[in-house]
């Protein structure tokens, strides 16, 4: 169900311990063969396949498409917002849902710059709401949502890249016409040089093509399975959040 389509009437008279989804992704370069919305048009469809699978009692508000993406800013038609400023206007969008009454926020992410940022807001909101009880703030970005490949497809990738096997298969099957060519591009291995600890990177330093992982791989039948997956995987979130029964942990 959607927020923004309720009164104000209605909303004041919401259960509040009523599961309030924010959904957050991006506008920003996915390599030649992938539209700048990708981000936003994947996570607005694993939500839209959450709402058609059950009626949850949980309600969406309108997704967030300006997020973190620095990284991705020398490469024409990606827009960023400083990530000071993100967290600032994520946090006061969640402190508005505290300042109503709401108990239980989950921030379901669709683009990867935006977790680090997404984590320090609902930080820092919970301490400052340090004497509210039961309070509730979650943040899950979607495809951590369930693991495709157990299935029997030929994943040629373990993981979320960019603009890659994953991402292109699940645009393959939500809207072909806006794929280019895929199929010639050769791998671009993750290859993290230093495993044991998390570096801080821009694209062109990994990719100068804007891409991360296996395109070429990439079908429609693999994103039909991916949106699957992580749809109900956010529908088995969901669920657990809106029968929480307020013990800490
Ligand atoms: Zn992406």
């Amino acid at each position: 169900m959607e927020f923004w389509n309720l009164s104000s009437e209605k909303v004041k008279n919401l259960n509040r311990n009523t599961p309030l989804i924010i959904p957050v992704a991006a506008v920003e370069q996915h390599s030649k063969h992938l539209p700048l919305a990708t981000d936003s048009l994947l996570l607005g469809e694993v939500i839209a396949r959450a709402q058609k699978q059950s009626s949850q009692n949980a309600y969406f508000l309108p997704l967030m498409w300006l997020g973190n993406s620095h990284h991705h800013i020398d490469f024409a038609g990606t827009l960023s917002a400083p990530p000071r400023v993100w967290i600032e206007i994520l946090s006061a969008l969640v402190e508005n849902l505290i300042g109503h009454g709401f108990r239980r926020i989950l921030v379901i992410n669709g683009h990867g710059g935006n977790s680090v940022p997404i984590n320090q807001s609902l930080f820092e909101c919970r301490q400052k709401y340090r004497k509210l009880e039961h309070l509730l703030l979650l943040n899950a970005t979607y495809w951590t949502l369930g693991d495709p490949t157990q299935t029997v497809l030929n994943w040629t990738q373990t993981e979320m890249g960019h603009a890659c096997e994953w991402e292109t298969s699940m645009m393959l099957t939500l809207q072909s016409n806006l794929v280019g060519d895929y199929q010639s591009l050769p791998d671009v291995p993750m290859q993290p040089a230093f495993e044991m600890a998390e570096r801080a990177w821009i694209t062109q330093e990994r990719s100068v093509s804007g891409y991360i992982g296996n395109p070429k791989d990439a079908t429609a039948e693999k994103g039909e399975c991916l949106f699957d997956i992580f749809s109900h995987g956010l529908v088995e979130l969901i669920r657990k959040i809106d029968s929480w029964n307020g013990t800490p942990w």
